[in-house]
């Protein structure tokens, strides 16, 4: 090695010596994340019409149809849906599709657990999440929703998801 190539070693180590350093002290210290990014999903279950179109287009087949034990006014079928985060890719077909926009990507990512059952979450659990992320962070939120309207906006039409035919849904079974 020359002495042109030591020194030029030297000063990149002393450099990062300096820096500060890189490394993030997750979990203590949060990860930051984009504001576009697509986490857990959450879902404001009052107004759910429970029209199934998330049930029917997810690629994953993360999402069932539950009858609820509950009658809420805009919901004349009696259900909703229930997410199975172990087979959701959070593609966000299910959130750009429900008609009323009641399903919600919150920005949480560390939902990772030893029991996988623990990642099944029924309407009244989504609720919660909704509670919890969105309701209470409505600003953030709103950033968060512009953005991606604004990004659907400039998609190609041909990007924009359309529900699956009618006789590929019937094949699901709640
Ligand atoms: S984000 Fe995609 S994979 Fe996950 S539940 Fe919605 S449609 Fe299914
Ligand atoms: S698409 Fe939206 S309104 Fe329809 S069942 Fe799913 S969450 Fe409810």
């Amino acid at each position: 090695m020359s002495v042109k190539e030591t020194l030029k070693a030297i000063s990149y180590s002393v450099g990062n010596v300096i820096k500060k350093p890189v490394t993030k002290m997750y979990p203590d210290v949060p990860m930051p994340i984009s504001k576009r990014s697509r986490g857990m999903l959450s879902l404001d279950l009052d107004d759910c019409i429970g029209c199934e179109l998330c049930y029917k287009i997810c690629p994953a087949d993360a999402i069932r149809m539950q009858k609820l034990d509950v009658h809420f006014a805009h919901n004349a079928r009696d259900e909703a849906p229930t997410i199975d985060f172990n087979k959701c890719i959070f593609c966000g077909l299910c959130s750009e599709i429900c008609p009323p926009q009641v399903l919600h990507h919150t920005h949480k990512y560390d939902i990772s657990t030893k029991n996988r059952a623990e990642l099944m979450f029924s309407p009244f659990q989504l609720k919660d999440v909704f509670l919890e992320l969105v309701a209470k962070n409505p600003e953030e939120y709103e950033k968060h929703e512009t953005a991606k309207i604004a990004d659907a906006k400039q998609a190609p039409l041909s990007a924009n998801p359309q529900p699956p035919a009618q006789t590929q849904g019937e094949n699901k079974t709640s």
